[in-house]
């Protein structure tokens, strides 16, 4: 039988904050968003006061005059998230990283190799991070991947919830939560759900599956089998840098047109994040490398400010470290993108921004070429690629 733990990091980035600056310690904290002045996290103290995510600085400070606001700092939660996933490496080697404070670890071996209990392991990894980082997280340990995770996200802060290995017990704790907690079930989905009557979890198991699909397209049977309790995904161990959405291309004849490499690369960075958004993900960091005709390679690397899942704000980037990175004067045989330092949760914080209309753009040329084909609707540098492979000889 498989023990799998989840842990989720309570209020990550706020805590963070906190560990790394005593100043912050047992206060409203919350850290805003760059510039649209949205709460990105709060800590516990400040959501005492009724603050939450998302939600306007403006507002929170009106909620708690005291309120201590900062900005956020991603090199510094990236910097905790690796220590955090250093710890879970040493105690299995089966870890799977689902976002900067987040993961799978699979304990099913820990009584065989390490004589212990996996309660027993997950509590030592939730006090080691705690007396190291001085971060808070919480666990969920259960059979599957999905009892562990809503167990860990279901009760918080700094706890470990057990859901002993027994059907009618995981039924009991599965059937009666709201169905947002299945996962895919987005605020969309959610509405439609309710709209349908579909409340709880248990309602979802009883469906036939072909009103189901009415209701939710495709995704139906994984969602009703969820539903079900039956799960049996594997926790996939990944390198944490293998946590990224990399795409790469040859070039039909070796070239020295800067033009032409950094329209390829658009191209590359869209069909990256149309992945990224896909996955529901947010990503920070762009990498870029090049192999000249000599084979020789060059990369380089930049960071946003903060993730986003939208194309546009990633392309002025790759043509700087372009820019940057191609300092020989030897033709490019071959180009690739790669987009990490990947997050969850954070689209929701630009809802009032310029970003939510670009990425509602996005969304609507994904979906025309999905209808109408790839074709059917071109960026200048879709236009501009093919101009080139049709001047071919
Ligand atoms: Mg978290």
């Amino acid at each position: 039988m498989r023990c799998i733990v989840h842990f989720d990091a309570d209020a990550f980035f706020a805590s963070v904050e906190q560990a790394a600056d005593r100043s912050l310690r047992g206060k409203p904290v919350v850290v805003g968003g760059l510039h649209r002045g949205i709460v990105a996290s709060a800590s516990y103290e400040a959501r005492k006061f009724g603050i939450y995510t998302p939600m306007p600085v403006s507002r929170a400070r009106r909620l708690c005059p005291k309120l201590i606001v900062v900005p956020v700092r991603f090199d510094l939660y990236e910097q905790f998230s690796a220590n955090i996933f250093g710890l879970a490496d040493e105690i299995t080697p089966v870890v799977e990283k689902q976002g900067v404070d987040e993961g799978y670890l699979d304990l099913t071996g820990t009584r065989a190799c390490l004589k212990r209990e996996p309660d027993e392991v997950a509590e030592k990894f939730r006090r080691d991070v705690k007396d190291w980082l001085k971060v808070t997280i919480s666990q969920g340990l259960a059979r599957t991947k999905l009892l562990s995770q809503i167990a860990s996200k279901l009760n918080k802060p700094d706890l470990l919830t057990i859901i002993p290995p027994d059907e009618e017990r995981e039924r009991a704790f599965l059937h009666p939560l709201p169905v947002k907690w299945l996962p895919g079930i987005g605020p969309t989905t959610d509405r439609l759900m309710q709209s349908a009557g579909l409340t709880r979890i248990g309602q979802v198991a009883q469906m036939p599956l072909d009103w189901l699909t009415e209701l939710v397209g495709s995704g139906a049977a994984q969602l009703r089998d969820f539903a079900r309790n039956i799960d049996d995904r594997p926790v996939v161990t990944a390198r944490p840098e293998a946590l990224s959405y990399g795409h790469q291309e040859t070039f039909g004849e070796d070239t020295t047109d800067f033009a032409l490499i950094d329209a390829k690369l658009r191209q590359l960075t869209d069909e990256a994040m149309s992945r990224v958004r896909a996955d529901g993900k947010q990503i920070r960091t762009v990498t870029v490398k090049i192999r000249y005709t000599d084979m020789d390679e060059h990369q380089g690397q930049m960071s946003l400010p903060e993730p986003t899942d939208v194309e546009m704000q990633v392309y002025p980037l790759v043509t700087q470290i372009l820019r940057r990175i191609w300092d020989r004067r030897v033709r490019i045989r071959m180009v690739q993108v790669k987009l990490s330092n990947v997050y969850s949760g954070f689209s929701q914080l630009d809802l009032f921004g310029v970003r939510q209309r670009q990425r509602d753009l996005a969304i609507a040329c994904e979906n025309i070429r999905h209808r109408f084909g790839n074709k059917a609707l071109m960026r200048a540098h879709d236009w501009m690629l093919k101009k080139a492979v049709s001047c071919e000889p």
